[in-house]
């Protein structure tokens, strides 16, 4: 299984992404938890990514892809991964075709989740986690970035007939129930 899970941040990709991984027991990549560790070990592409996460910007393409790119090589993900993150704009998406060959991904899930709610869980991730950089308006911008950018990327996966929409707002069981349901058609 070679899986995409797409949606806006705060639509609980994250959370899904991890319940699907250890079920399928593929690996789970997402992008931005390998920023995170990179950052948190203190290395230049993580001080690099850095200047771009705390402003709610895309990291260039010239860091993103060069790390997926090693991280698809581990043997782990020889027989499926789960990416989570990546990509996330139409160039990415050209990247990971070339990174991928001829095996194409099986799925792409779309968790779609309403703006408003989005907001309002980010903010309070954000309270949960300490976050006081993550203003509102650096939230609202990530999700502009993600509808101007991202967003398109559902329209080429339908048109490969590649895409599944599922509805992200319930709790993390009723969505995972219907991530599984729709994999499973
Ligand atoms: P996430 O945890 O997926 O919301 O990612 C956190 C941050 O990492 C994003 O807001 C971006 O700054 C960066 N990031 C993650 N994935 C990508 C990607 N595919 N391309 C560019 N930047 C990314």
């Amino acid at each position: 299984m070679r899986l995409l899970i797409m949606g806006p941040p705060g639509a609980g990709k994250g959370t899904q992404a991890a319940i699907l991984c250890d079920r399928i027991g593929i690996p789970h990549i997402s992008t931005g938890d390998l920023f995170r560790a990179n950052l948190a070990q203190g290395t230049p592409l993580g001080q690099e990514a850095k200047k771009y996460m705390d402003a709610g910007e895309y990291v260039p393409d010239s860091v993103t892809n060069g790390m997926v790119r090693e991280r698809l090589k581990s043997q782990d993900s020889a027989n499926g991964f789960l990416l989570d993150g990546y990509p996330r704009t139409v160039a990415q998406v050209a990247e990971l075709d070339g990174m991928l060959g001829g095996k194409g991904l099986d799925k792409v899930i779309e968790l779609t989740a309403d703006t408003d709610e989005v907001v309002a869980r980010l903010i309070n991730r954000a309270a949960e986690q300490g976050r006081a950089d993550d203003t509102e308006e650096i939230i609202r911008h990530r999700l502009d970035v993600y509808t101007e950018q991202t967003a398109p990327l559902t329209a080429l996966y339908a048109s490969r007939g590649q895409l599944i929409k599922v509805d992200g707002l319930g709790s993390v069981e009723e969505v995972t129930a219907r991530i599984s349901d729709a994999l499973s058609k």
